[in-house]
């Protein structure tokens, strides 16, 4: 099966690889030009990715980015019968409009949006939510497997990206929450190590907890014991904490502490440049 991948990001790249050593045949592409560096096949434009491709990923940004790719992949005639699965985070408005064209040029579609970092991406331990009608998914099956050891089919195109808005949403609160107690331990003189020894222990573990501890030290491979590098910059944090706000008022449904979260992460983000992992929001929490 030939794949082309498209965004060789924090996420992109590692998934990449792995498909590599899975024995995918695999071209890669991205608007910077050294990102695919490490793959074996880099390719120097889009289309030369794309062509004979039958699986196309996209590991964009945002949904701007994913509509713009799929309008330069879908312009020039490419053949019916490929499979378009996009991995990003985007909004699901945005994925059930493209999930729409992609299928009446013939193609298939599968919306699915992952969980687990850029570890869980290396490791093919990552978790996927997917929405896609059933031949869709019945092809994106061997690609997800590669991947991921959890695969979660939530229904039609945009379903996995509603969960992802969900699952995502109790990601920001919970680190938002990690950051006020490490914040509150260290006002009470308590030493970090223990503390987060005694979290991850005990009732208060969460993957959040243990992964993106937001105090240097305790968590060795954390981005904040390394200077903050994501990771998950807190610009996508801000992002998808507000892609749960735009679904929490399409539905009505009140989520303050979504709300809270979202603003605080884009206030967090629009001051700081947005790059650096979302834990180090730790910094405006500790002084205020
Ligand atoms: P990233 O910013 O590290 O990588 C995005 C890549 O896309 C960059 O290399 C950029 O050059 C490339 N790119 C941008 N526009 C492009 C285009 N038009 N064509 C080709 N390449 C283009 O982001 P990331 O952390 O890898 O996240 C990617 C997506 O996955 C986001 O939607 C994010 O919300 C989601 N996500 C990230 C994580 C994480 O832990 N980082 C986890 C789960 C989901």
């Amino acid at each position: 099966m030939r794949i082309c991948f498209i965004g060789l990001g924090t996420m992109g790249l590692p998934m990449a690889l792995r498909l590599e050593e899975q024995d995918f045949e695999l071209y890669g592409w991205d608007v910077n030009p050294s990102a695919g560096a490490p793959l074996k096949n880099h390719a120097t434009t889009l289309s030369e990715a794309a062509a004979d491709a039958d699986v196309l990923i996209t590991m964009l940004p945002e949904g701007a980015h994913v509509e713009a790719t799929y309008q330069a992949l879908l312009a020039p005639e490419l053949p019916a019968g490929r499979l378009f699965m996009d991995c990003s985070t985007i909004d699901v408005e945005t994925t059930k409009r493209l999930a729409g064209t992609v299928l009446d040029a013939g193609h298939g579609f599968v919306d699915a949006p992952v969980s687990g970092g850029h570890e869980g991406a290396r490791a093919g331990t990552l978790s996927f939510m997917t929405g896609g009608d059933a031949h869709s998914m019945e092809r994106a099956r061997p690609v997800l497997h590669a991947l991921g050891n959890k695969i979660t089919e939530f229904g039609d195109a945009g379903a996995g990206q509603a969960a992802k808005a969900c699952h995502n949403m109790i990601c920001g609160i919970t680190a938002l929450g990690v950051c006020e107690a490490f914040a509150l331990a260290d006002s009470l003189g308590l030493d970090a190590d223990s503390f987060f020894n005694l979290c991850k222990g005990a009732a208060a573990q969460s993957w959040i907890l243990e992964n993106r501890c937001p105090v240097p030290g305790p968590a060795p491979n954390a981005p904040a014991s390394n200077g903050y590098s994501p990771g998950f910059a807190a610009r996508l944090m801000a992002k998808d904490l507000r892609l749960a706000q735009a679904a929490a008022t399409a539905t009505g449904q009140e989520t303050p502490f979504g709300s809270e979260a979202a603003r605080r992460f884009t206030e967090f983000a629009e001051a700081s440049g947005g790059d650096l992992d979302f834990s180090a929001i730790y910094a405006t929490i500790r002084n205020s």
